[in-house]
């Protein structure tokens, strides 16, 4: 038979159908971030997810209901449902092997929500003492509202011995920041389950490449969207992923109350970047390597915080946690002298940049006593080890070269 163009345009077609309807399972990450919410157009053949930037849909004519989503929500309002948001929750849900995932406005979004959602007047949260500093500021405000707030850590032991059965919520950071301690995250999520509380793992610094805490039997996963999955510095977002009785029973809801639905613009540049995750990360990490080891040799640095280093003290549970050799994208190193010394290192960079944040394609070196750790209370800022000598960087995708020449210049300055 003769191929025709109209022919040839419907197998084309057909075969996009199918694709559609493949079970992926068990696909490889990086197979599941470029194919994890398939879509087509019949009218264009447009197969990349658009941004629907709508706020409105069209309710059924002739029963005026709305139509639905894949997972049985109303689609009528983008505060509530939205088709570009969903394509990313749908490909979240494959790479964190979850059931069900939401995108928030930012990853202080996803974290007030399911604080909200899940503690009551008289409940108990165990929060761990190392986390992002907005976090463990958001948490202590809770005490207002009659939460018991307990901050434990920072290591794995003491945070298992604040877990009494009258907790129930913990919230942890698998790598902490900025000290980049490594938590025995399954010991802690046995004691939870032991007690019956909730396990919520903030898994930002160490990405689903990583490391999946859902598959050892965390609750919920969150993710400051904003780092490494998203990647390029150009979007704030956050992002939960786990079972659908929490997911879209639950939390759904209190992302429609609170009103904190990414936008469906910032879902693209997420989604985007969820495809070549797998290998940014892996190239964040072999850079991180490099500039720990060369840290690590430098007369001007007295310690270097990494857990990729074999002596440090993280070095064995990350190991064990951890995908083949990787151990993040951040490095924190303490610079001899005073905070004059500090500041001369930072003045003395050319390329990487002074700035907050971490996981995108740049290098940024941040200063964490007055970022992420300021709003900390002093003395447990103290207590962590979070000084004036101590700096935090970001290892971005530049030749790794270039990254250390920087780092070597500007150290002479201190
Ligand atoms: N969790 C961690 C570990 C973070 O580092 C941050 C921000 O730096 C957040 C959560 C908050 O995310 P966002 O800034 O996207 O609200």
């Amino acid at each position: 038979m003769p191929i025709t163009a109209e022919s040839y345009v419907s197998a084309v077609k057909l075969v996009a159908r199918d694709f559609l309807t493949l079970e992926k399972g068990d696909a490889p990450m990086q197979t599941d971030a470029i194919h994890g919410s398939e879509y087509f157009d019949e009218d264009t053949g447009t197969f990349i997810v658009p941004i629907f930037q709508t706020a409105i849909f069209e309710l059924e004519r002739n029963r005026g209901l709305p139509r639905k989503s894949d997972r049985g929500k109303d689609l009528k309002y983008s505060r509530e449902e939205n088709p570009t948001v969903r394509a990313l929750e749908k490909t979240l849900a494959k790479i964190d092997k979850g059931e069900d995932a939401l995108s928030f406005s930012s990853g202080m979004a996803a974290i007030s929500s399911v604080f909200l959602a899940f503690l009551k007047s008289g409940g108990e949260i165990v929060i761990a003492k190392e986390v992002y500093g907005s976090t463990l500021q958001l948490a202590l405000s809770l005490k207002k509202f009659g939460v018991k707030v307990t901050v434990a850590g920072p290591d794995t032991e003491q945070i298992i011995e604040s877990i009494s059965e009258r907790v129930s919520l913990v919230f942890v950071e698998t790598m902490t920041n900025p000290m980049l301690r490594v938590l025995d995250i399954p010991a802690i999520i046995k004691r939870c389950k032991e007690v019956g509380a909730t396990i919520i793992v903030d898994n930002t610094f160490v990405t689903p490449v990583i490391y999946r805490p859902l598959l050892d039997g965390a609750d919920l996963v969150i993710h400051s969207a904003t780092k490494y999955l998203a990647g390029h510095n150009d979007v704030i977002a956050g992002v939960i992923v786990g079972p659908r009785r929490l997911i879209s029973d639950i939390l759904w809801d209190w992302r429609r109350l609170l009103g904190c639905i990414i936008s469906p613009f910032d879902a693209f540049l997420v989604l985007r970047g969820l495809k070549t995750l797998e290998l940014r990360v892996k190239k964040h990490c072999e850079n991180a390597k490099a500039v720990a080891e060369f840290l690590n040799e430098h007369p001007k640095v007295s310690e270097v915080l990494y857990p990729g280093l074999p002596d440090n003290k993280y070095h064995g549970i990350a190991r064990r946690l951890f995908s083949n050799g990787m151990y993040g994208g951040v490095v924190s190193f303490r610079v001899k002298g005073n905070m004059n010394s500090v500041i001369r290192v930072m003045s003395a960079l050319k390329m990487i940049k002074i700035s907050p944040s971490l996981g995108g394609t740049e290098s940024i070196m941040t200063y964490p006593i007055v970022t992420g750790a300021a709003t900390m209370p002093p003395e447990i800022r103290e207590e962590l080890g979070i000084t004036e000598d101590l700096l935090r960087l970001s290892v971005g995708l530049e030749d790794v070269n270039d990254i250390i020449e920087d780092l070597d210049r500007a150290l002479k300055a201190a």
